[in-house]
C-alpha cells in the first residue's frame, strides 16, 4: 500500500492541555466507523493516517466526511525517507496531473534528512521543470501545490485536499438531550451540537391518538440521519397525551402553548437527571413563533435550571433550511404529519406571557403526578447506524 488518508485535526490543535484526550476520542470514533473495513490507523500529536484498500476508498471517504474533528484530509502517497525514492514518487504523482503553474512545499520535521526544506524545494522544483514541458513556477497562485512532509519514519507526498466536517470529535463533551420534533429545526440543532462534540440523545413528545405512528416514524428517520454523525442515539419517547389534554381542558386558551412548553421543559429536566445529561438542546429560534419571543423563552425556561442550548437562536429560517438540506433531513422534515405542538394551536397564542398567569393556570390540574407518570412510562429506542431498531429500557 503506498497511499494513505492523511488527516489534519484543525481546531483540535489549539487544545494544548487535553490534546491527547481529543486525539484519542477522534481515533476511537474513526476506528468505530471504519470497523467493517480492512484499515490500519496511525496517530500522533499532529496528524493521523489511515492505510486502506484501494477498492474501499470512496466508501471510506464518505464516512470520513461525517466524522467531526477532522479539519481536512489528503490522499497522500507514503514513501521512505530517501531522496531518490521521494524524487521518483514526486515525478510519478505530478505526471498524472494537468497544470501549467505549480509550487513545491517541503516540510522537513525530520532534521536527519540531509537537505534543508528550502534547498529541497529547489531540487524538486527543478526536477519537475526538467521533466514536464510548458510549465512554470508560481509561488503565489499555483494551479498545482505539491506538498512533501518529511517525517521521522515516513514521507507523505500529495497535491490534493478534501475538507472534513470540522468541529470536535463526538464524545469530547458530555451528554445533551435534544428535543426532537418532526420539524426542520430540531435535527439541525442536533447536528450542530454533535459538531461541538456533544453526545446527543433525543426526546420526542407524542400525543397519540392526536398524532400518528407515522409522525413517530418520521422522528425515527430523522434520528437515523443524525446517527451517521455519531455511533448511537437513544430516542426517548414521552407519552404527552394526558398532559396535553389536561392543559387544553383546564387552562386559558391563549396560554396553552406556553404551558405546554413549560411542561415539556419540566419533563426534560427530569430526563436530564435520570440520564446524566448536562444540557437540554432544542431548535428554538428567536422570534420564529409566539413561544419563541424573548419573553416567552424566559417564562418557559424558568421551570428548569438545566442550561438550554439553542444552536439556532440567531439563525434565519433560510440558513437553517440550507443546513437541513446539507445533512439530508429536509425532505423527511417536510413530510406533512402533525406534531403535538400543531394539533391544538390556539387562535391567538400569547406573545408576551406573564409568569404569574402561567402559575395560576397550572394550579388548575395536578401536573406533577402526570409528569411522574409520563417519565416513568418513557419508551426508549436505541438507534445504531445500519442496524434494525432495538427497543429497550435504557435505564
Ligand atoms: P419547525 O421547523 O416547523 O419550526 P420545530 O420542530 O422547530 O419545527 P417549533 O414549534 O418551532 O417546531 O418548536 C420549537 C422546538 O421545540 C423544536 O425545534 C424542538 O426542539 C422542540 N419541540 C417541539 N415539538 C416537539 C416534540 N413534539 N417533541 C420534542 N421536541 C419538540
Ligand atoms: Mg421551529
Amino acid at each position: 500500500m503506498d497511499k494513505v488518508i492523511l488527516i489534519k485535526y484543525g481546531e483540535l490543535s489549539t487544545k494544548s492541555g487535553n490534546r491527547n484526550y481529543f486525539i484519542n476520542t477522534l481515533y476511537r470514533n474513526i476506528e468505530n466507523k471504519l470497523r467493517k473495513y480492512e484499515v490500519k490507523i496511525h496517530k500522533d500529536r499532529a496528524r493521523m493516517y489511515i492505510e486502506f484498500l484501494e477498492k474501499d476508498l470512496d466508501s471510506i471517504k464518505s464516512i470520513i466526511d461525517k466524522i467531526f474533528g477532522i479539519h481536512k484530509y489528503h490522499i497522500a502517497s507514503i514513501v521512505d525517507v530517501n531522496d531518490e525514492i521521494i524524487q521518483k514518487k514526486v515525478l510519478e504523482i505530478v505526471k498524472l496531473e494537468k497544470f501549467s503553474t505549480f509550487k513545491v512545499e517541503v516540510k522537513r520535521s525530520n532534521k536527519k534528512f540531509p537537505i534543508s526544506s528550502m534547498d529541497y524545494n529547489r531540487v524538486l522544483g527543478g526536477l519537475i521543470l526538467k521533466n514536464i514541458p510548458s510549465i512554470s513556477v508560481d509561488v503565489h497562485h499555483p494551479e498545482l501545490l505539491i506538498k512533501i512532509e518529511i517525517r521521522e519514519k515516513e514521507t507523505f507526498i500529495y497535491c490534493n485536499q478534501y475538507l472534513g466536517s470540522g468541529g470536535y470529535p463526538v464524545g469530547t463533551q458530555q451528554r445533551g438531550l435534544l428535543m426532537l420534533s418532526g420539524g426542520i429545526d430540531s435535527p439541525v440543532a442536533g447536528y450542530l451540537s454533535l459538531k461541538r462534540g456533544v453526545i446527543v440523545d433525543c426526546v420526542y413528545f407524542e400525543a397519540i391518538p392526536h398524532t400518528s405512528i407515522e409522525a413517530r416514524n418520521k422522528v425515527i428517520s430523522l434520528c437515523r440521519k443524525l446517527v451517521s454523525y455519531t455511533d448511537r442515539i437513544h430516542l426517548h419517547i414521552v407519552n404527552f397525551t394526558p398532559i396535553q389534554e389536561a392543559i387544553y381542558k383546564n387552562c386559558r386558551e391563549d396560554y396553552c402553548i406556553t404551558i405546554m412548553r413549560r411542561m415539556m421543559y419540566r419533563i426534560m429536566d427530569r430526563i436530564c437527571s435520570l440520564y446524566d445529561a448536562k444540557v437540554i438542546i432544542n431548535g428554538e429560534s428567536i422570534g420564529q413563533v409566539a413561544s419563541q419571543t424573548l419573553t416567552s423563552l424566559s417564562v418557559i425556561n424558568s421551570v428548569t435550571n438545566v442550561p438550554v442550548i439553542r444552536p439556532l437562536a440567531c439563525f434565519d429560517k433560510l440558513e437553517i433550511i440550507d443546513i437541513a438540506k446539507k445533512i439530508d433531513t429536509f425532505d423527511i422534515s417536510i413530510i406533512p404529519y402533525e406534531d403535538c405542538c400543531t394539533v391544538f394551536v390556539p387562535k391567538h397564542p400569547v406573545i408576551n406571557p406573564r409568569l404569574d398567569v402561567c402559575l395560576e393556570e397550572e394550579e388548575k390540574f395536578d401536573y406533577q403526578s402526570m409528569i411522574e407518570i409520563a417519565v416513568e412510562s418513557i419508551n426508549t429506542i436505541s438507534i445504531v447506524e445500519n442496524e434494525s431498531l432495538e427497543f429497550s429500557n435504557y435505564l
